[in-house]
């Protein structure tokens, strides 16, 4: 997974901004290095792969901004026993990063045109501990959990009890809750003591569309 050496220079750049903004952990910026976002991208926005921004990936749906995908995997603090799941493959880009920071990674999409093309590059990049659900990933996945860590890339109009559900002691949960334009991020930890939830940022997702998710509107 090595990206052509003219890149090299742009997502240095990249890494030195989310360094900058206090992403920290070397293991997260060392993904970062290691996985070529700009095949993540249609080649349209390819030459604004290493900006910090979300860009358009097709089907309505966004790749998100690098620090987004910082601060969720900077918050798990993977150590790289983990089982994860993923709600929301959209481009396959946090789940690459995932893979290498994880021991394996559970991912649901529900839009399978992203689906397909998220697997069929990750499979070309020699990816090989993800495994791939094109559905509804508000009601989890049940038949693989529970997970030590959850995260879900999309806006949910409440939380998602299913993924609650889902997690295994001391697991975490990342996933947005709030409206249609803006949401809190929320922590959720499954701890001995019971679970504890804590909001962490705030966020700007696409709509979480699913059973326990915003109703489906037309393209979604
Ligand atoms: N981390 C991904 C985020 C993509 S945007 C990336 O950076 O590429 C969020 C994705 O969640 C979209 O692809 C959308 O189709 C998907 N999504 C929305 N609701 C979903 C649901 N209920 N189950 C699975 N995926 C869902």
């Amino acid at each position: 997974m090595t990206p052509g050496p003219d890149l090299r220079g742009p997502r240095r750049r990249l890494i030195e901004a989310l360094a900058a903004q206090g992403v920290r952990d070397l293991a997260v910026l060392e993904a970062f290095d290691a996985v070529p976002r700009h095949l993540f991208v249609p080649t349209g926005v390819r030459h604004r792969a290493y900006e910090d921004a979300p860009l358009p990936i097709g089907s309505g749906q966004t790749i998100s901004q690098p620090y987004v995908h910082a601060l969720y995997l900077q918050l798990l603090q993977l150590r790289g026993t983990e089982r994860v799941l993923e709600i929301g493959t959209g481009s396959g880009f946090q789940t690459a990063l995932l893979a290498r920071l994880a021991a394996q990674v559970f991912t649901v999409e529900r839009v399978r045109a992203l689906h397909e093309s998220s697997r069929r590059l990750l499979d070309e990049l020699g990816v090989r501990n993800v495994s791939y659900l094109c559905g509804d990933g508000t009601i989890g996945w049940r038949e693989y959990g529970p997970y030590d860590a959850i995260l879900v890339g999309a806006g949910a109009p409440a939380m998602p009890m299913p993924l609650i559900d889902q997690l295994a002691p001391n697991g975490r949960l990342l996933v947005p809750v709030g409206d249609r334009e803006k949401q809190a991020l929320w922590m959720v930890t499954r701890t001995p003591a019971g679970i504890r939830q804590e909001a962490v940022a705030d966020m700007r997702f696409v709509p979480l569309v699913g059973s326990h998710g915003w109703l489906e509107t037309g393209t979604g």
